[in-house]
């Protein structure tokens, strides 16, 4: 007898739910209304007064058994619900968002395409030094059939007193040495009043990770129709990245490169903590190419074959790495850019796993 109560009660409850339910959604059916009448108004979509109003009615009209705060607390609930309700889902999502666009983004740079499935690699010294030295790499890896490279002008150095780049004349050389082998270039730039001039000489500017949140170089960069390289801040979470690719998207130019470069942690053993796992969150939740860097990310020459496999086979669209022809007198990174042959045994490694990958994988985004 005692259940066949319970079963009733609990029926009734049922029952109850099912209206509420109804009812929930045909509130909600008028919050809709009332926001696009708000829309219409332009008026905003939250109204503290209207909130309080409220509350002080339920509070009044509240017979129990639940107390007034118990009852306030659940509609505040329901004010939050109807306030999503009446923002547009859409409008909300980030530019560099999957769910705004699901497709990937294609970046092409001199017909070279990051994000179309193939996976490429940007070498190149870290700093410009001369022309012989910038000539040397680019003979290199040309013999290897790579056509991006990178190199730094402008060099965000942690001292002062360490060398800074060759500047403009940096760009210079990089240009010219491009143009002989039919390459393309990557180069920092540092100051948002240098982007309009750097569009003479680079293919791809470099957003370091120093400057991550350096917000106006981010919507300078934004500004124009040049591809944009963004590397991921020193200490940022995923979530700062790709708002700070939004800072670029915003303003127009969509044509964007994520680059993980390695996190600080507090592990020691290498110069910062490569994030392999970023590459394919990055993936998932924006349309853009992902880059390893795994250079800076590592700072260890042993590394640097190792985690571009990793990259490689998580699915990165590029791996990055620096080549020197005599690592041991760099002007800067004289620990970890390897030299010629290191290249060469480097790339051989690589073209091989890379191919193997692509008989083996599928990489789903
Ligand atoms: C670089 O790529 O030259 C560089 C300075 O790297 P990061 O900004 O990642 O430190
Ligand atoms: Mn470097």
């Amino acid at each position: 007898m005692k259940t066949h109560e319970l079963d009733r009660l609990r029926q009734k409850v049922d029952e109850i739910n099912l209206q509420l339910l109804k009812l929930l959604n045909e509130r909600g059916k008028i919050v809709k209304e009332i926001g696009e009448q708000k829309t219409l108004q332009g008026v905003k979509r939250f109204d503290p007064v209207r909130e309080r109003q409220v509350l002080d009615m339920i509070a009044e009209n509240n017979e129990g058994p639940f107390e007034t705060s118990t009852v306030q607390h659940i509609f505040k609930t329901i004010f939050k619900a109807s306030l999503e309700l009446q923002e547009d889902d859409n409008r909300k999502a980030l530019l560099v968002s999957r769910k705004k666009k699901p497709e990937n983004t294609i970046v092409d740079i001199k017909g070279e395409k990051l994000g179309d499935g193939t996976q490429s690699f940007i070498m190149g010294p870290c700093a410009v030094e001369s022309y012989e030295q910038v000539r040397e790499v680019a003979k290199a890896m040309k013999a290897q059939g790579l056509r991006l490279m990178r190199g730094g002008a402008f060099k965000p150095r942690t001292s002062p007193y360490d060398f800074q780049g060759l500047g403009v004349e940096g760009l210079e050389i990089l240009r010219k040495v491009a143009d002989e082998f039919d390459m393309a270039i990557i180069s920092e730039i540092l100051n948002p009043n240098d982007i309009e001039m750097s569009l003479d000489y680079v293919d791809v500017i470099q957003i370091g990770a120093r400057n991550m949140q350096n917000f106006d170089l981010l919507k300078a960069a934004g500004k124009v129709n040049k591809p944009v390289l963004l590397k991921r801040g020193l200490a940022a979470t995923i979530e700062e990245f790709i708002n700070a690719a939004e800072y670029i998207i915003a303003q127009g130019n969509d044509q964007i490169i994520l680059c993980e470069r390695g996190i600080r942690t507090y592990e020691k053993a290498t110069r910062n903590t490569l994030d392999i796992s970023a590459v394919p969150i990055l993936k998932q939740e924006t349309h853009l190419p992902v880059v390893v860097d795994v250079t800076h990310s590592t700072g260890r020459r042993d590394l640097l074959l190792p985690t571009a496999k990793a990259a490689l086979a998580i699915g990165a669209d590029a791996v990055m790495a620096e080549v020197h022809p005599d690592p041991a007198v760099a002007l800067s990174d004289s620990a970890q850019q390897m030299n010629i042959p290191q290249f060469n045994a480097f790339m051989e490694e690589l073209k091989g796993f890379r191919s193997k990958l692509a008989g083996s994988v599928q990489h789903s985004v």
